[in-house]
Parts: C-alpha cells; structure tokens; sequence
C-alpha cells in the first residue's frame, strides 16, 4: 500500500489496519527507524523497572512484573 506524507509529516494508517491491530485514537505506538525503513508498531507498556512483558500487575497506573515485585518483596527493611 502506498500512502503519501503530508506537509506536516502525518500519514494515515489505514483504517483496516487500525482495525486489525485494535488501535484507537490516541493509543501510543512505538516508531523507529530499521535500516532504510520506518517501522511503527502499537506500544506496549511493559514493567516500570525492567521493561519485560511477562505477568504484568498494576500499581499506581504502572505495570510491575511478577520478577521485580519478588525483588521488591525480598529487600531488606530499614
Ligand atoms: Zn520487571
């Protein structure tokens, strides 16, 4: 599919594509540049402390993974 940037450098992502990837206005996507191309992805948030995606729990609207709440759990108290 080709798609044209407009002066203000948007591009329309096409609405089946939106539809496909669940996206609605306002979602963050990640954007970076691979190479020669430009590559736009949905973000997803992962744990606050160590990016990782596996068994995310909310705390304060940030994520936190199982791993680091052990950690978290495991320190000494002063
Ligand atoms: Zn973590």
């Amino acid at each position: 599919m080709i798609k044209k940037i407009d002066n203000l450098g948007r591009v329309v992502v096409p609405k089946g594509y939106r539809l496909m990837l669940g996206l609605e206005p306002g979602d963050p996507l990640d954007v970076e540049v691979e190479g020669d191309r430009l590559v736009i992805a949905p973000h997803h948030e992962g744990c606050t402390f160590c990016g990782g995606a596996s068994t995310l729990y909310p705390f304060l609207a940030k994520n936190i993974c199982s791993e680091c709440l052990e950690q978290i759990r495991e320190m000494p108290t002063p």
